[in-house]
Order: C-alpha cells, then sequence, then structure tokens
C-alpha cells in the first residue's frame, strides 16, 4: 500500500522491528539512557536548546498542553489562523476560558506577518500568539522566521503548532523566537502515532510560573522535575520511546539539512509534475507546503469517486479536503519516510485515472 496521507506515515522496517523489544523498568537505568539519549537528538533537530519534553498523546494533545501551561482564564489570545487546526488551536484557547482574538486568513494562503504585528500594535494586552508553523488541512507553510520577527518587540509568547512541519520543514527554534513548539511522532518522525514534543522557551517557563489553567497529567513542571531525573512523572510509552530511538538513528545518519534538503526536492518535483499535466496547486508556489501537497479537483471531478479508484484499483491512499475544503480538494502527503518512487507511483495513477473521469487539461 502506498500511504501518501500527511500522517500517519509509513514507518521503515527497522522502526517496526524496534517496537517488538520486552518492556523495561522505567525507573531503571536503560530508561534513563534512552530519554537522555532522545532528547538530546529532538533538541538538534528542532534546532533549540531549550527543554523540550515529550508527552504519550496524539499532536492535539500537545496543542492543548501548550495552551494550559502557559495561560490563565480570561489572558488575551492573538490566534492566527489559515485553516483547520489553526481554527483547532484558537477552539482549544477558547474551550479553557482564554479570551481568543481570531485573526483569520484565506484557506490556500499564509499568515500576513505585518496585519499580525498590527493586531499586536493595537492590542497590547494579548499574552500570546498561536500559529500554526504548517497548515496541513490546506498544504501552506507560514513564514515563521517573519512572524518570529514581529512578535519579538512585544511581551506575547510565540506558541508554535508545528505537528506535520519540524524536521521537514526548515524551523530554528532559536533563532526565530518560538517560544513553544508542539510536534506530534507520526508526521515527519516516521514512527506511529503517540507521542507529542515541545520546546519550551526561558520566557515560556516564566509564563508556566503564573499559568492557572487546570492541568495534570499534561503539566510541563512535573515533566521537567522527572527528566531531570531521566524519568517520566507517569509510564512511558516505552515501545513508542524504541522506535523514536531508531529512527532518531535512521534521521541522524542523514543530517537535518540532508532530511530538510531531501523533503524540498521531492515537494517541488511532485508539485511541478502536477502543474505539467495540467492540474493546480492550492497555494502559490512561495508558501507551498514541503509536507503535503494540496491540489483543488477539477470542475466535474468528484474527489471521493477519485480517492476510491486510487485506492481500489491501485491501492494508493491519499487524503481529502477538510472543512470547508472537504470537497473541492485532494491532498498528497510527503513527509517523513517517503521516495521518489512513492510519488511517481501517484503520478502515473493520477495520468490514468483523472482523464477516465472527464478531465481533459487546456492545450497549453
Ligand atoms: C496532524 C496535525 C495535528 C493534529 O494531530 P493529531 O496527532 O491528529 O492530534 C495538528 N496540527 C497539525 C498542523 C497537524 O498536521
Amino acid at each position: 500500500m502506498n500511504l501518501r496521507i500527511p500522517g500517519p506515515t509509513p514507518v521503515p522496517a527497522s522502526v517496526l522491528q524496534s517496537m517488538s523489544k520486552q518492556m523495561i523498568d522505567h525507573r531503571g537505568e536503560k530508561f534513563a539512557e534512552l530519554i537522555a539519549s532522545v532528547t538530546e537528538r529532538l533538541k538538534y533537530f528542532y534546532q533549540t536548546k531549550n527543554d523540550v519534553l515529550i508527552f504519550p498523546s496524539s499532536g492535539t494533545g500537545g496543542m492543548e498542553a501548550a495552551i494550559v501551561n502557559t495561560l490563565s482564564p480570561g489572558d488575551r489570545v492573538l490566534a492566527v489562523s489559515i485553516g483547520s487546526f489553526g481554527d483547532r488551536f484558537a477552539e482549544i484557547a477558547r474551550v479553557f476560558g482564554a479570551e481568543v482574538v481570531k485573526l483569520d486568513f484565506e484557506w490556500g494562503t499564509s499568515a500576513d506577518a505585518g496585519a499580525i504585528a498590527a493586531k499586536l500594535e493595537g492590542d497590547p494586552s494579548i499574552k500570546a500568539v498561536l500559529v500554526t508553523h504548517n497548515e496541513t488541512s490546506t498544504g501552506v507553510t507560514n513564514d515563521l522566521r517573519a512572524i518570529g520577527e514581529v512578535v519579538r518587540p512585544h511581551k506575547a509568547l510565540l506558541i508554535v503548532d508545528a505537528i506535520s512541519g519540524l524536521a521537514a520543514i526548515d524551523l530554528q527554534v532559536d533563532n526565530w523566537g518560538c517560544d513553544v513548539v508542539v510536534t506530534g511522532s507520526q508526521k515527519s518522525w516516521m514512527i506511529p502515532p503517540g507521542l507529542s514534543f515541545v520546546s519550551v522557551s526561558p520566557a515560556a517557563w516564566e509564563a508556566h510560573a503564573h499559568a492557572k489553567m487546570p492541568r495534570f497529567y499534561w503539566d510541563y513542571s512535573g515533566a521537567k522535575k522527572f527528566l531531570d531525573k531521566k524519568q517520566t512523572p507517569y509510564t512511558p510509552a516505552l515501545s513508542l520511546y524504541y522506535a523514536l530511538d531508531e529512527a532518531l538513528n535512521l534521521m541522524m545518519k542523514e543530517g537535518l539539512q540532508e532530511v530538510l534538503e531531501r523533503h524540498r526536492r521531492l515537494a517541488s518535483y511532485f508539485r511541478n509534475s502536477v502543474r505539467e499535466m495540467g492540474l493546480r496547486i492550492l497555494p502559490e508556489e512561495r508558501c507551498a507546503s514541503n509536507a503535503v501537497t494540496a491540489i483543488p479537483v477539477p470542475e466535474g471531478i468528484n474527489v471521493k469517486e477519485l480517492r476510491k479508484i486510487l485506492r481500489e484499483e491501485f491501492d494508493i491512499i491519499v487524503a481529502a479536503g477538510q472543512g470547508k475544503l472537504e470537497t473541492k480538494i485532494f491532498r498528497v502527503g510527503h513527509v517523513g519516510y517517503v521516495t521518489k518512487e512513492d510519488l511517481d507511483d501517484v503520478l502515473r495513477a493520477l495520468k490514468v485515472v483523472l482523464p477516465r473521469l472527464g478531465f481533459a487539461p487546456a492545450l497549453r
């Protein structure tokens, strides 16, 4: 099967095998070595000297943890959204009692740093800016460097959902001033769903000390206190740590810049090939994601039917749109463990299926 959704992504064989190992004492020597080693290597991919914590959850758990650990009910929060995951971040903050100021951009475009700057200047009480690094629902990557620059002069924390972007698309956590950065295991990290990672800056720790939203399992200080003893407060998801260890071995062997470059190269190849077929890419090239490509379905073609044929006849699984784009686009994931052959397989199938469904691109 060619699983081309933007997570969960395929897992390399050696990572799958690593998970079949026996359990160990999570308060013993072996686990101490394991957590210290994976945490150090996560920092390398995060490009950070900040603390990095590991939680047993999908990405959304990491998003919720980021909110409840840094904010108090009534805090004003600027939630920047360019798609469905940006909306989710805003919603989590609202549920926990933050006063959410929403800044929406059209789906398929990236956030405008100037508009964020204007909001912050007009409202100095804003405590945090929530932003998505790579919006998986629209295949758009935000310019986090530019966003970091406009947030820096203000007191607000920069809280980033980098669940589908980090370790696939450049994100210089320290250089760009990102205070809290969340990722999930099943996207670029090439391991199954079930772990979230988060980096916490000194400013975020300072905010944490005063943050009053309720939390227990997700408490950052508890996690940090135990990490200092090379443990976790509660039983860790051991098999996923084994997987993470092996995935990081593979990623370290390749190197951060090489991993980023591979994603850049494959994504650019894929987008160009899609355009050559006469299809469009939803976003402009300058903000197109190197993790997932969103393709508007041509007039008269039904996304469900297209996905069904790809699945049943070609064993290729692509994603539909989300939210208001559900029937308007399909999405092809190319994040994590992916090769040019995997993408060629998709391109070949599209060249057969689309004309059969009536697609006749205008001659160029
Ligand atoms: C996948 C994803 C999430 C949600 O992660 P879950 O693991 O499904 O909870 C959040 N944000 C972005 C940008 C994602 O790609």
